[in-house]
């Protein structure tokens, strides 16, 4: 065999593992479906802007070892995750925290902001919450539901938040300071260039086909490594035989406004109320802090999953999960199937943990071997 491993899917998982691996002396083929690496993290470069193709992606993780993993690659730039909440005309700080309350309430101290949720939520604490609906009014009372979690969730979702589970928002963040950064994290960063220096460097030396998809002629590709390493969505690997698994998907819509500077003068504005159907606008330049004439923005739209549309977000309520563990019992039977990744694992991953699985999974394999 020509390989010791065909890893399947070049996103962060695929090529972290295969980083690894050739750290160690192993020989990798990464294939892909797409006609670019990088999977969702993926970057396009439009009149000097990094595009982030998938919807934007900010770097943060507290473990020191990712954050000097990830440098070595790429520089990062310092960049704090501050998102805003438009309900109708009005904008709102996010996460929450004492700007939104002062927004919403007028409220300017901690001890005034807390005995306002207390009032607001009081009418709600008494029963257990049975769905997404009930869990965020007992957290945040009425007024702070309607304005920043209601029509968001259910655009997000496609369902009522009355029919969503209440374990999607069992903690909001909520925050007595001034202090709009999102997450908690000790490092934060958007990589300069973009992500694909990122997705290079790990993959530097390992060859790469794009175009293919493993599904279509797995018997081949089963014949060119001793070992394969799946990163797609793990009901298709089985052929469906325990049923399909839900996901939410979404449409990204691009647009080269030239000649606008600054379109809404913030990366990442949520949109809150229902009168747009997108969840977000992204105006990447942000990220970077670039000056140039023109300006990318780009609208997400939450859709329906199916067969022709990608699969983002795991659908994880009780039937879901069931029906992964009974895929995932199937992996644990196949020594020479690995998997990994958000979609095998089913399981909502931010980047640094794809990429700490895939270290962790690679190590386990190699020190298996010895
Ligand atoms: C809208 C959005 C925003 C996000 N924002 C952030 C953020 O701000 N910060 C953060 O840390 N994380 C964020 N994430 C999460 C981040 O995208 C993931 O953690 C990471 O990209 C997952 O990497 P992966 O390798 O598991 O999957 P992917 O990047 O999806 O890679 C899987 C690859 O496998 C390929 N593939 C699948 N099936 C086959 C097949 N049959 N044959 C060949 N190839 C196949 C796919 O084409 C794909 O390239 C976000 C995710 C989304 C959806």
């Amino acid at each position: 065999m020509k390989y010791d491993f065909v890893i399947v899917g070049s996103g962060l998982f695929g090529s972290t593992f295969a980083y690894a691996m050739r750290q160690a002396g192993k020989r990798c083929l990464i294939i892909d479906k797409r006609a670019h690496a990088g999977g969702n993290v993926w970057c396009q470069e439009v009149n000097g802007i990094q595009v982030h193709q998938y919807g934007a992606h900010i770097f943060h993780t507290s473990d020191l070892s990712i954050w000097q993993f990830v440098n070595q690659f790429v520089q990062m730039k310092p960049f704090v995750h501050s998102p805003k909440a438009k309900y109708f005309d009005t904008l709102y700080a996010l996460p929450f925290n004492m700007n939104t309350f002062e927004q919403m309430w007028g409220v300017t101290t901690a001890e005034e902001a807390r005995l306002k949720l207390d009032i607001e939520t009081a009418p709600y604490k008494k029963q257990k919450p049975i769905n997404l609906e009930q869990q965020a009014l007992q957290l945040v009372g009425p007024e702070l539901y309607e304005t920043l979690i209601k029509h968001y969730t259910e655009k997000q979702w496609g369902k009522p938040c009355s029919e969503l589970p209440a374990f999607l928002i069992t903690r909001i963040p909520i925050r007595l300071t001034y202090n709009n950064n999102y997450f908690a994290d000790l490092y934060q960063g958007i990589p300069v260039g973009g992500y694909n220096p990122l997705i290079n460097g790990l993959t530097a030396g390992i060859d790469i086909e794009l175009n293919i998809d493993f599904l279509t002629d797995r018997e081949y590709w089963n014949k060119q490594a001793m070992h394969i390493v799946y990163t797609g969505p793990i009901d298709a690997f089985f052929n469906y035989c325990f049923g399909k698994l839900e996901y939410r998907s979404l449409r990204f819509e691009h647009r080269l406004l030239e000649g606008v500077s600054n379109f809404q003068q913030h990366a990442v504005v949520n949109y809150t109320s229902n009168d747009v159907p997108y969840t977000r606008i992204i105006e990447h330049k942000h990220f970077d802090f670039k000056s140039t004439p023109d300006t990318v923005i780009t609208y997400e739209f939450p859709q329906a999953y199916n067969e022709s549309v990608e699969p983002y977000y795991p659908v994880n309520d009780v039937a879901n999960n069931a029906r992964y563990r009974q895929y995932r019992d199937m992996v644990k039977k196949d020594s020479r199937l690995i998997v990994g990744g958000r979609l095998a694992d089913y399981q909502y991953y931010d980047m640094h943990q794809v990429i700490a699985s895939a270290l962790h999974k690679a190590q386990k394999h190699l020190q298996n071997e010895t």
